[in-house]
């Protein structure tokens, strides 16, 4: 997902383990005559994804999906508002424009008004959803104050005793003035954070403040801490610190209440007594937003392997905090791919030997690898934070002390993967950016497979291995710990591709496949993955980071035996790997120091590594890379249209749940907003 974290001195009560891997898709596989992609505007791509084996389930287990899809849609106003305070005043009033402008429709500015509609659906508010800089409307603010003045029969969102023109001027304002909430999630660290950033978090408080008020109310030695934080929005009240939770006669209630409400259905249909239990408590941490029973629920719902049916649904990750600690709200609902998940049980069976085998210092690993539990899915609805940009894998709970005692889950999103893959059937880019037809033709015979298998391994194995030093804290490697922690993951996971071993498990065919996820993972690495990048920026992003870092030092490193060759072709650039063997042994390397880093928690090498290799590319080759790719006509980023899951009732009750699969963004965004808006536009 999307993290960036930079903070010299930042307390994270939580590491960071969830992944969105979503990189370029490449490969051609076979063709569906499902339509996947539907429509691209901006840098954004629209997709579809279908759920298959669905048709299978039993009705139980249909109504399960049913009641918790629902539950994952009612929370939706709460990732706007969390995102920016405005962002639920501004989506509120360009949907009542979209109804009821009464002027004309045909004019290259009303075709730039929907675009601009459609990119705050898309980020869920008006900051890019990837690189959380506000982005700006392709017409003027003469234009939009047009549009309010021509929309007769709207209702906007005015505060009380509001007059429409202070609303449309301030709208104007947090709109089109680049000075105001400029980026999300600020990260430079000679300034204050939580000033800058324009989350919605904190209001009226400081960093020193966040920070002194969390020193005071953490329990010194407790082994397992609730994750501070994590449900609420800091606040000044009368001079006063003070934390207003979300709950529901607090923050958000009236979209928790729903939640609830879907919550208390699915509970009964459960598949099993525990996951039974843990929708009740789950439910009653929402009423209470009592953080033990975030932790209790997690417990139950990460020991339950039993049911096919499963979801993910909470303020849950924090990548949205400059300071790392508040979550977002996100859900996500699933059922197992069983004929997948035995490739996934393979590499859970052999957690233990891949530790053990691996090239890192004995005293970093783990004696006894636990509870790797992992599991193909397939999606049947995405919602909050997840919607419509999705992870393709999570790894969860994140509280490092239920992990340790109690396991994680771990999960790979099939039809999602599927889905990226087939949008991007014949697109041009294998083409233009491999460096041999050899390449082309490994990777359409073998990216799609050889991406999904190190997605597993990156996820159940990778950041599941491995150990502290005993007086080693987990905060040790602060503001850099997510890029390192994300490579310790991937370095795992490649270097593993390489051994026999996959061969034997039956978990690759042969080296061939594992020499194009090498090619792969380089090629993105070193060059097509700057196309998410403008021009003048760094790169902050933890995954994007960690590819760069890896690709960057294995270059560097192989350098002189020309490990991976760089090659200039028509004023084109190329990364050609020429000895496959070495790349392993080096891949081997940076794990072993990358591990040790983490295991000592060494922040000055961390920091060494990152800064020399992550951070930084060059000017040109990025120029070059982004008018390459912009004449492919490629939007680097997707989300997904949710499949409608439609209750067929016979009077009261449900004798059976039909899917359908819309194909219109904007339709379902509308629909959306007339039955799941459940704030108030001001919180
Ligand atoms: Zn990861």
């Amino acid at each position: 997902m999307k993290k960036i974290i930079i903070l010299i001195i930042v307390i994270m009560s939580i590491s960071i383990y969830s992944c969105d891997q979503a990189k370029e898709k490449e490969t051609t596989g076979e063709k569906s005559d499902f339509q996947f992609l539907t429509e691209q505007f901006a840098d954004l791509k629209i997709m579809r994804y279908q759920i298959p084996g669905f048709e299978e389930l039993s009705l139980d287990q249909k109504k399960l999906i049913y009641y918790l899809g629902e539950a994952a849609l009612a929370g939706r106003d709460i990732i706007f508002d969390q995102n920016f305070k405005y962002n639920l005043a501004v989506r509120r009033t360009l949907e009542e424009i979209s109804k009821n402008f009464a002027g004309d429709r045909q004019t290259q500015e009303w075709s730039e008004f929907n675009v601009y509609l459609k990119r705050v659906w898309f980020s869920n508010g008006i900051h890019h959803h990837y690189s959380t800089d506000k982005f700006m409307p392709g017409f003027d603010k003469e234009y939009f104050e047009m549009l309010i003045n021509n929309s007769p029969g709207s209702v906007f969102p005015l505060r009380e005793g509001q007059q429409l023109e202070e609303f449309s001027g301030l709208l104007t304002e947090v709109i089109f003035n680049p000075d105001i909430a400029a980026k999300r999630i600020y990260s430079n660290t000679d300034f204050d954070l939580i000033e800058l950033s324009a989350c919605n978090y904190y209001e009226g408080v400081n960093q020193e403040e966040v920070e002194a008020y969390y020193e005071s109310i953490k329990v010194a030695g407790d082994e397992t801490p609730i994750s501070y934080g994590l449900n609420s929005k800091l606040i000044k009240e009368d001079g006063k610190v003070k934390e207003d939770v979300y709950k529901v006669d607090g923050l958000y209630g009236e979209a928790i209440s729903r939640i609830i409400y879907w919550l208390d259905k699915a509970e009964a249909v459960a598949e099993t007594e525990q996951q039974k239990e843990a929708l009740g408590v789950l439910a009653e941490y929402y009423k209470t937003g009592d953080l033990e029973l975030w932790d209790k629920y997690n417990v139950l719902w990460v020991e339950d392997l039993v049911p096919e049916v499963d979801y993910v649904n909470g303020f849950i990750e924090v990548y949205g905090d400059p300071m790392g600690m508040k979550a977002s709200w996100e859900s996500v609902v699933n059922f197992k791919n069983l004929e997948a998940t035995s490739r996934t049980e393979i590499i859970s069976k052999n957690a233990q030997w891949f530790e053990d085998n691996s090239p890192t210092d004995p005293r970093f690993k783990k004696e006894e690898v636990k509870g790797v539990s992992a599991k193909v899915i397939t999606v049947a609805q995405l919602g909050g934070d997840c919607y419509p940009s999705t992870p393709i894998g999570i790894n969860l709970p994140n509280a490092d002390w239920i992990r340790k005692d109690h396991g994680s889950k771990s999960v790979t999103m099939d039809n999602i993967t599927y889905a990226y893959d087939q949008a991007s059937l014949g697109n041009g880019f294998l083409e233009e950016f491999c460096a041999t037809p050899e390449e082309i033709e490994r990777s359409k015979k073998y990216g799609y497979m050889a991406g999904n298998i190190h997605t597993d391994m990156h996820e159940c194995l990778g950041h599941g291995s491995g150990q502290l030093l005993p007086g080693t804290s987990s905060e040790a490697l602060k503001n850099y710990s997510s890029a390192l922690e994300e490579s310790r993951a991937d370095l795992f996971a490649l270097y593993y591709m390489w051994s026999p071993k996959m061969q034997e498990l039956g978990l690759l065919p042969d080296r061939e496949a594992a020499m194009a996820e090498y090619d792969s993972y380089m090629r993105n690495g070193l060059m097509t993955q700057l196309t998410r990048i403008q021009p003048g920026k760094d790169i902050e992003q933890a995954h994007m980071r960690n590819r760069q870092l890896i690709s960057r030092w294995c270059y560097e490193s192989g350098k002189e035996d020309n490990v991976i060759e760089e090659i200039s072709r028509d004023g084109k650039t190329y990364y050609k790997i020429n000895d496959y063997d070495r790349l392993n042994e080096l891949l081997g390397e940076l794990l072993a120091e990358v591990q040790r880093i983490k295991s000592e928690g060494d922040y000055e090498a961390g920091k060494q590594l990152v800064e020399a290799y992550a951070v930084k590319f060059d000017p040109e080759l990025h120029a070059e890379v982004l008018e390459r790719y912009g004449k492919l006509n490629l939007a680097p980023y997707g989300g997904f249209i949710n499949p409608v899951l439609v209750p067929v009732f016979d009077g009261e009750n449900i004798i059976d749940v039909k899917v359908e699969y819309p194909d219109d963004y904007a339709e379902q965004m509308m629909r959306y907003a007339k039955d799941y808006s459940y704030l108030p536009t001001y919180n």
